[in-house]
């Protein structure tokens, strides 16, 4: 058994404060708003709001997959709610939310997985909130390219799709989704002349070759910003942290990633995913 390393210093978190944070806590909690910085725990949640940015999930809270590494919940989703689209665009106006991010759970039951209230989600978003930037971080659709230019044609601003993990322990992470399928995806959103971007956790057991490894995969298939963070285990039933990579090592990761080719890389210990995305829109 691999023991289980301490949390390092570095991985401390800091309490959220700000005035804009707390004005967007208060609207949150009025309206009973539901987002997944606050479902998450998210340790960026004081920076990403006190700068407009939030992220929102769509689809239901249940995914049809089980990932080793997510601990959203795995099981027979509800039917798509027709009204999920019209309260994501009411949540992002009443939060003032400058720079939206949206995601959503695999939805592998569904006949077109899920893409049609992708679309719609996008376009409501996108007429209550004219100004909003809006990114979102889509799941592998299995592949299918029509149902990725089906998203890409509401026209956010970038679409992200995940990696997660390099080429070797995506079979033990990911669930149901493949490596160079997820390449495939992104080579996809990159045909449609849309912003690409993904991301990857370190501390599973990767080696810095192949850190280097999927950026030249990544690079090859279009993709512009690359965020890299430490993974954390959502509890202890999910696969444990291999190591706390230090942040010298993101550092240098981020330079690296510059030096072959991204337009942005996000590489330390508390990246996710939709952190500091408002700056990649221009990527
Ligand atoms: Fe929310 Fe993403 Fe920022 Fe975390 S990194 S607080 S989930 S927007
Ligand atoms: Fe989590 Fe996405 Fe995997 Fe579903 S497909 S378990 S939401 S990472």
């Amino acid at each position: 058994l691999q023991p289980r390393p301490r949390l390092p210093r570095w991985m401390k978190m800091q309490l959220p404060k700000g005035e804009s944070y707390s004005k967007v806590k208060n609207l949150v909690s009025k309206h009973g708003l539901h987002t997944i910085c606050t479902s998450g725990n998210c340790p960026n949640i004081g920076e990403c709001w006190n700068r407009g940015t939030a992220t929102f999930m769509i689809l239901g809270e249940i995914c049809t997959r089980n990932c080793k590494f997510c601990g959203v919940k795995t099981g027979r989703p509800l039917p798509p709610d027709p009204l999920e689209p019209a309260r994501v665009a009411e949540s992002i106006r009443i939060m003032q939310v400058k720079h939206a991010v949206i995601t959503s759970v695999d939805r592998d039951d569904l006949p077109d997985l899920g893409a049609a209230i992708w679309a719609e989600t996008i376009r409501q978003v996108k007429q209550l909130n004219p100004d909003t930037r809006l990114e979102v971080l889509i799941p592998d659709f299995q592949g299918r390219k029509e149902l990725i230019v089906q998203v890409a044609a509401a026209k956010p601003n970038v679409i992200s799709h995940n990696l997660e993990t390099v080429e070797r322990l995506t079979p033990q992470i990911r669930s149901a989704a493949k490596y160079r399928r997820s390449l495939d995806v992104i080579s996809a959103i990159a045909e449609t002349g849309l912003v690409a971007k993904s991301g990857i956790m370190l501390g599973l057991g990767e080696t810095e070759a192949e850190v280097l490894q999927t950026m030249d995969d990544l690079l090859a298939a279009g993709c512009k910003v690359m965020t890299i963070g430490q993974y954390l285990a959502p509890t202890v039933s999910h696969i444990p942290v291999y190591e706390y990579v230090t942040p010298e090592q993101f550092e240098k990761c981020r330079k690296i990633g510059l030096e072959k080719g991204f337009s942005f890389v996000e590489s330390s210990p508390l990246v996710r995913s939709s952190y500091r995305a408002e700056q990649h829109v221009e990527a």
